[in-house]
């Protein structure tokens, strides 16, 4: 069923399939994108664009979208037992390098920036795109010429491409690549995030993190002043059971932040309203090659750090930025196109799987005397003389990431 403009088929309308989807429109390509959720996902805790990421949200013509929702925040700041700061890096200090970059933006916000685009497109271009909500794919078979698709709600179709932006346990890297297991690695933890009305005594515009042995609890700036982030990172073993009990989940969050103290009954309070409360297992995702035939993955369905790399939504995006310039490039062989382009990601993949500091054992103390020795090696790591060390520490793969390649088809300079 080659065609000279393949019909792609994107599971998975998150960041990384928004993206693709509007890469493909403005290139006069026909997608169909199905979600799982009833209604876009809007949750999310701050994410950061830096470097190559940045240079594909200006390609993509997201910058004044997301200056619109841009957050400023200050810095990070460390709070001890008796609820005092005892360390801080603040973003200027760090040039934008530490672990607050010069361009922070909530998740849904981007997310919105993102639809907000797609829309604009696909009303330029009427007819390309099909979005549905509330869908996914039950089976997938692929052969030479096309896949065939059985969706959940009954239908049936045929594509030239399909593409998994579905998130870290993608089903369609189960159905179309190999199972979970294959590809994941637990890094040893857990991580929760919700929001929260601001807590009286938070210094306006600086994340602030308290740190015990188990757990650590963040209270990020959000977009509203009157509004709070929280982020939870518990380190543990891996319970398989967590991952489908929300109950057991909340009563997990709860007593970890309860042992962290400090803004704990606020935090609680706000827990139980929650609207928008986030909870995965903290892994990393390795495929070795992203390009089956026709059938390749984009997001954290290919490649993922885990929330604490900090990279996902920047190699979200360089990826689908990508698989789209190498589709345009052969819009009648996508099989060559995908090969291509999982050779293309592969560098940015890498960056995106390093963890700030070696991960969860850096932020999250195992007992009360490793608790101490962190204090205390925090405060000289913040220390001007060692601030090029702690950027290389912190900024994890983001400082060190490779240049985007020269190519862009849609270009908005
Ligand atoms: C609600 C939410 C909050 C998040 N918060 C944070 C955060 O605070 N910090 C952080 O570092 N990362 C967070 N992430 C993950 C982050 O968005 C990704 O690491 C990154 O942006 C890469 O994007 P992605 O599109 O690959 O994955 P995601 O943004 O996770 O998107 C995957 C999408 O696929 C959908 N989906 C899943 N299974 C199927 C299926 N079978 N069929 C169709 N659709 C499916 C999901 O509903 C989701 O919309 C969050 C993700 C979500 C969904």
């Amino acid at each position: 069923m080659t065609t000279e403009t393949p019909h792609v088929l994107i599971s998975g309308g998150g960041i990384a399939g928004t993206a693709l989807a509007l890469r493909l429109v403005e290139q006069g390509i026909r997608t169909t994108v199905v979600e799982r959720a009833e209604a876009p996902r809007e949750g999310g805790q701050v994410v950061d664009l830096r470097g190559a990421s940045r240079v594909v949200a200006e390609q993509m013509g997201l910058m004044p979208g997301i200056r619109e929702y841009q957050l400023h925040e200050k810095g990070i700041a460390y709070i001890g037992s008796r609820g005092a700061v005892y360390a801080r890096m603040s973003m200027e200090d760090y040039d934008g390098k530490g672990a607050v970059a010069e361009i922070e933006i909530a998740r849904g916000d981007l997310h919105r920036v993102l639809l907000k685009r797609l829309d604009e497109a696909s009303g330029a271009a009427p007819g390309l795109l099909s979005l549905r909500y509330g869908e996914h794919i039950a089976a997938l078979e692929q052969n030479d010429d096309g896949v065939n698709i059985a969706f959940a709600s009954g239908a049936a179709d045929r594509f030239d491409l399909v593409v998994g932006g579905d998130g870290v346990h993608s089903a369609t890297r189960r159905m179309g690549v190999g199972p979970e297991e294959d590809f994941s690695t637990y890094l040893g933890g857990y991580t929760a995030f919700f929001s929260m009305p601001t807590p009286a005594g938070i210094e306006p515009g600086w994340f602030t993190m308290r740190a015990v042995p188990g757990v650590a609890v963040g209270v990020r700036p959000g977009p509203d002043p009157d509004t709070s982030m929280v982020l939870v990172m518990i380190r543990m073993d891996r319970h398989p059971a967590l991952r489908r009990d929300r109950a057991a989940q909340l009563a997990l969050v709860r007593r970890m932040v309860s042992a962290a103290g400090w803004h704990a009954p606020a935090m609680l309070a706000a827990l139980e309203q929650s609207q928008d409360f986030y909870f995965d297992e903290l892994v990393r995702i390795e495929v070795p090659d992203v390009s089956h035939g026709r059938v390749t993955l984009i997001g954290d369905a290919a490649s993922s750090g885990s929330p604490l790399s900090g990279m996902g939504t920047a190699t979200a995006l360089i990826g689908a930025y990508l698989l789209a310039a190498e589709i345009a490039a052969s819009p009648d062989d996508v099989v060559a196109a995908t090969s291509r382009y999982a050779t293309a990601i592969a560098p940015f993949s890498e960056a995106g799987q390093v963890l700030p500091g070696g991960g969860i054992r850096f932020m999250v103390p195992r007992s009360t005397v490793g608790s101490v020795m962190s204090q205390w090696v925090m405060r000289v790591l913040v220390s001007r003389a060692l601030r090029p060390t702690m950027k290389r520490m912190v900024g994890g793969g983001q400082n060190t990431a490779p240049a985007l390649p020269q190519n862009d088809p849609v270009g908005h300079h």
